[in-house]
Order: structure tokens, then sequence, then C-alpha cells
């Protein structure tokens, strides 16, 4: 209970006198009851009762020490030894000086000398102490996390400036802690559950600072938690705690513990950009089911400022035109010579300063961050201007497709952006193909099915890319509305030195026969790997050994 709502309700506050002597009961009664209410107690065990009846309400115990049966010490030691008893004040009476420096240890608040001669003096002190007590109370209730007892951020923030203050020549690191998936805990087992598996992990940090390191630790966000501890060479032990800790409670993979940790921080680097820097290791993690635990070092750093760049650059970029839609040729060998079908668009970003970029390093990024729909509109308007300008110039065109990223899916007027798009170049649906990659599929494949059923209906044709990296089950396959499958690249690579990848692409191919679709082969860089795709029934090929992604104004040669 949150003992300051207590204080305000009462308007006089409670105090509890413990003296064995009547006398000296009545005496100081006398005096604090002119201020605060008061009620009595004659020796330690009588307290202890009214104590506990009384606690949440308690502003303050004058405790005689020498009393028969438990004397004041002892009940001190009972008071500290309790988590909320310990929060009440207690000032001792006594004449010895001895016995004040001993109270004191056992967390008597201040203490009062034998006999009673100064009133003011008497409700100057309890009058301060108590005031103390209730100012501590209001801190604690905002520097602790309710549910896990850590401290809130900004006086973890404090309290870690602090720190680097009082031991300027300790080696610290910062590290975030992060649950994976937290959301499914709560999703499968309710919210209850979730707040046992956030307190059981706090408490394993908690003992982590109690044994292994010096430092502290709050929770920073909902399943995030931030620690700044003197520095371990390894945190294989703390990993190995908290799995011990958590061992009953997650039971998925996909559900795990997260480290990033930025060992022997620089002072230099602000406090919370050394949290940043822990986290950034930690989200460099994310999905990888072989490590648990990422470390700052400079090239994270070098990424993140590289990424940071891109961010920064890519609206400037796409206005300028450094990012230049490049179209790699579609084949269909089904006959005695390959065919041009259709087209793959695939951007690419001359960036004024840093060059070339490729797309593997900027489509991940901006997925994260939603400014892929910025880059995918952009992409799609262009190729759409580009079919519309070849056929005006040639009569004719193909087909071109467009990557489609799972973030676009979500655009609830997708499809109409996408025909008032087709009207506006005066194109048809039929020669505007869209890939969408098979993870996608995986995610969440309601909604998917949905979006692509809705695609179709206006015409529009799919093709799963990837297919073959992603999870989506057979199952989810067979009700799965596509028009074409275009196979992972890492069947294509081995195919012609292994007969299992011969084995996995006839297999791809026999689904795509069920589902009653062709088969497009991309990453085809030898001759060997034409003729065996061929021979097992492939029908389309992408890749090298035909040509690269081109340039618009070197594409258009093909179409001649
Ligand atoms: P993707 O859609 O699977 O595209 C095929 C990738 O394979 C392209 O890489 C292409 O250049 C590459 N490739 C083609 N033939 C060969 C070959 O014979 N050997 C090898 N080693 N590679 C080959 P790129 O252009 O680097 O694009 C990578 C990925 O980035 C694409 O994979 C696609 O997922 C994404 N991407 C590219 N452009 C866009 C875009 O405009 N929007 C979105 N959302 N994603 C895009
Ligand atoms: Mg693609
Ligand atoms: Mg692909």
């Amino acid at each position: 209970m949150d003992r300051r709502l207590k204080y305000s309700e009462h308007s006089k506050k409670l105090v509890l006198v413990v003296d064995d002597e009547s006398v000296n009961r009545q005496m100081l009664g006398y005096i604090v009851s002119s201020e605060y209410e008061v009620i009595y107690a004659e020796n330690g065990v009588d307290a202890l009762e009214k104590i506990h009846s009384f606690q949440d309400t308690l502003s303050m115990i004058l405790l005689d020490l020498l009393m028969p049966g438990m004397n004041g010490f002892e009940l001190l030691e009972i008071l500290k030894s309790d988590e909320n008893l310990r929060q009440i004040p207690v000032i001792v009476l006594t004449s010895e000086k001895d016995a004040e420096v001993r109270s004191l240890k056992l967390g008597a608040a201040d203490f009062i000398t034998k006999p009673y001669d100064m009133p003011e003096v008497i409700m100057a002190r309890i009058g301060r102490i108590i005031e103390l007590a209730e100012d501590r109370m209001i801190i604690m209730h905002t520097e602790r996390d309710e549910l896990t007892g850590l401290y809130t951020k900004d006086y973890f923030m404090e309290y870690c400036a602090e720190l680097d203050q009082f031991y300027p020549d300790w080696e610290m690191d910062a590290v975030a802690v992060d649950i994976e998936h937290f959301h499914l805990v709560n999703e499968l087992h309710g919210r209850y559950y979730g707040d046992r598996v956030l307190s059981l992990l706090a408490e394993s940090l908690r003992q982590v600072l109690s044994e292994d390191a010096d430092g502290y630790v709050c929770r920073y966000e909902a399943d995030m938690f931030y620690m700044y501890c003197t520095h371990m060479d390894s945190y294989e032990k703390v990993e190995q705690r908290i799995a011990e800790a958590l061992k009953d409670m997650l039971h998925t993979d996909r559900i795990r513990v997260r480290y990033g940790v930025y060992p022997k921080v620089d002072r230099e680097v602000e406090m919370a950009q050394r949290f940043d820097r822990a986290r950034l290791a930690c989200n460099r993690i994310r999905n990888n089911f072989m490590q648990s635990i990422a470390y700052y070092d400079t090239e994270i750093h070098d990424t993140s400022i590289f990424e940071e760049k891109l961010i920064h650059d890519i609206r400037g970029g796409l206005e300028r035109g450094d990012l230049i839609v490049y179209y790699q040729p579609k084949y269909n060998v089904q006959g005695d010579k390959p065919v041009l079908a259709s087209a793959e668009a695939l951007i690419r970003w001359k960036h004024p300063e840093l060059g070339m970029i490729s797309p593997g390093a900027f489509i991940p990024l901006f997925e994260n961050n939603g400014l892929i729909q910025l880059l995918d509109h952009y992409v799609w308007e262009k190729a759409a201007a580009q079919i519309h300008e070849w056929k005006q110039k040639y009569g004719k065109s193909v087909p071109v497709s467009v990557n489609v990223s799972r973030i676009d899916l979500y655009e609830p007027k997708l499809e109409d952006r996408l025909l008032e798009l087709l009207k506006k170049e005066e194109i048809e649906p039929a020669d505007y193909l869209l890939e969408i990659t098979e993870s996608a599929y995986a995610e969440d494949s309601g909604h998917l099915i949905d979006v692509v059923s809705r695609l179709r209906s206006r015409g529009f044709r799919v093709e799963m890319d990837d297919f073959g990296s992603g999870y989506s089950s057979l199952n989810m396959l067979t009700t799965l509305p596509i028009d074409a499958l275009k196979m992972d690249m890492k069947f294509v690579r081995h195919v012609h030195e292994d007969v299992k990848s011969q084995r996995m692409i006839e297999l791809v191919i026999e689904i795509a026969d069920y589902l009653s679709v062709p088969v497009i082969a991309e990453g085809v860089e030898e001759e060997e790997q034409v003729q065996i795709l061929k021979d097992a029934g492939c029908q389309i090929i992408q890749g090298y050994f035909f040509s690269r992604p081109l340039p618009p104004e070197e594409f258009e040669k093909l179409l001649l």
C-alpha cells in the first residue's frame, strides 16, 4: 500500500510510544499528543502487534530500549529485517551514549535523550524525521518500477552518472537485455504470466549485480532492461543464470533473451548513447537464433553510421534521381531458343559520395523503419512510366515485375494506388507483375492471402519470390493464390554439382505443377545450370548467364 495516501487521509499522524514505565509513556504522550495521535505499547511484543495492525498508517515509533520481555534492540532487529516495516521511522529513547550508536546501526533514525525536559526539541526531531521518511517514500515510489522493483529509467541514468563520478577509473559495460517476441508470452499465457517472466528476469539481473559485478539495472521499456556494470570478459555466465531462472517459463524457441553489450564504455560518449550502442548490438542479432550475445564493436559502429547516412540521404536521393531502376531480363527456355519473356525491376543507388550501393545494404534497413514504402512507390512509378515509354517508342514492351515488400501489404488502398498508376501510364495489369517474398507469407498468412486475392481479382499477377527460403507450410501453399513460383537462388547455386540440390529443384517444380503455376529460376550463372533446370521442367530463367540487371537504355536494346 502507498503510505503517502494514508498520511493524507488522516488529519493527525499516528505515533506509537513504546516504554515499559507508565510515567515515561504518559510524559512523552502528553508532549507528542499536542500534534499527533498517539497509541502506546508496554514492551516489544506488545509493540510489534500494534505495529502490524497499524503498519499502513503509522508515521513514527518512539522506542525505549530497556524493557522486560522483548527489548528495543530486539524489536529494531525485527523491523529491520522486514521490507515493509523497515520503512517506518524509529526514534529511540535513551539516556546512554553507547546505546545511541548501537541503535542507529540497527536502523533507528534518531534518538531522544531522557529525561524529556525540552519538548520543543523533541517535537522538532519527530517532525523532521517524519518529513524525511515521507520524502523518501515519494522517491521510492517514483524511482522504482512497480512490477520489478528495479529503478525506472530516469533514476537509473542519474545513478549511472553518479557512479561514473565516484569511480572514474572503473571499466564499465553498458548492457541491453531484451526478450525477443515477448508479445508472444502475453498472447500465449496471459499478462500475469508475462509479468512473472519479467520479474524473474529482473531478479536474475539483480543477482548478477550482487554476485558477479557492481552496478545498476533498470527496466527501460516493457521487455528491455539496461544494466550498467563493472566490466565482465564474458556474458555467458549471465546468460546461463538467466536461462536457468526462466527455463520453465519460455516454451518456444522463438521467445528468447538477447544481450547487447557495449564493453568498456568510452566515458566521452554520453550515457544515453552508450546504451544506444548496447541496444544496437542487441538488435543486430534479432531473429538470429545462432547468437544470443552481441558486442558493440567498430564494425557495428561503422555500419550504424553508414545506415544513419542512408536514412538521412534517401529522400534527397529520390528527389535528385540518384536512385535508378535497373531491369534484369527473364527468358523463357522451353522452346529451342530462349525468348525474352519479362523483366524484373531492381533498384540501384548511385550515391554522390558513397558510390554505387546495392539493395542488400538498404532494403532490409528501410523495411525496418518504414522508408521502404517511399522507395517502392518510386520504383513502381518509374517502372510503369518505363513500360509506357517503351510502348510509345517501339510499339511493344515486356511485362515488368516489381518487388512488393511485406510492409507495403499493410497499405489499405494498395490495389487502388497500383491501378491508378497503370491508368496514368495507360498500361494493363497484365504488363505489370508483382513479386512478394515467401517470408511475407509465413509472417501473417491470413492477411497476405486476403491482399493477394484482392490484387488478383483486379487483374494483377503475383509471383512468390525466394520460394524455399521462408517457412510457409505446405497446407498454406495449396490454398495460396499465386501465379508463379520464383525458386530461391540457393537451390540453383549447386544444382550442377550435387544430386541433393537437383532433387530440391524437382520438388519445387512438383509443387508448382500441383499448383498449376510456372517456375522461375533466378541466380542462374552457368550453362550447365540452364540445361538441368530446363530438363527438370523449369520454364523461365533469370540470371547473369543471360544478363545482369541493366540500366533502361541498355535493356531496351533487347526489345528490338
Ligand atoms: P530479388 O527480388 O530476389 O532479386 C534478385 C536478386 O538476385 C537481385 O539482387 C539480382 O541482381 C540478383 N541476381 C540476379 N541474377 C543473379 C545471378 O545470376 N547471380 C547472382 N549472384 N545474383 C543474381 P539485387 O538487385 O541486389 O537485389 C537484392 C534484393 O533486394 C532483391 O532480391 C529484392 O528482394 C530486393 N530489392 C531490389 N530492388 C527492390 C525494390 O525496388 N523494392 C524492394 N522492396 N526490394 C527490392
Ligand atoms: Mg524479386
Ligand atoms: Mg528473389
